[in-house]
């Protein structure tokens, strides 16, 4: 094995693989306890704090996108380029969805406010057909 560290920041532990792997294949953006109780299916031993701290490692290293909305739990997102969300206010379900045109309001915001502008995301807050 080679003793230098250029590698290690994307080298995935197989619960954090795991913990990735739950995340890209729900199709829909689960709460950290979601996650847990699905890797944890596969891992039947694995502790909640693991669960806890791949998310950590995996959001510093850029491969998953934590979502905070108030006071709800967060949620975490395998698609990492930007997007936009609606998320339903009963259940907290919650959709990808791409806003147009947002290049042109990012560029009007940064011209207004003087603001170098590094990221932008719309959420749209409604009730979801299961829930309506
Ligand atoms: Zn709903
Ligand atoms: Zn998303």
């Amino acid at each position: 094995m080679s003793r230098d560290n250029t590698n290690k920041r994307n080298y995935l532990t197989s619960q954090r693989q795991a913990v990735l792997d739950v995340i890209r294949e729900a199709g829909e953006h689960l709460t950290a306890q979601e996650i847990f109780d699905r890797v944890r299916a596969k891992m039947p031993r694995l502790a909640y704090g693991t669960v806890y701290n791949a998310l950590r490692h995996l959001k510093e290293s850029g491969l998953v996108r934590e979502l905070k909305f108030g006071d709800a739990a967060s949620r975490y997102d395998a698609k990492v380029e930007r997007h936009d969300h609606v998320v339903c206010v009963r259940c907290g379900a919650m959709m990808d969805y791409e806003v147009s045109g947002i290049e042109s309001l990012v560029k009007e915001a940064a011209r207004r406010t003087k603001f170098t502008i590094l990221d932008a995301h719309v959420e749209f807050k409604g009730v979801c057909p299961r829930c309506r």
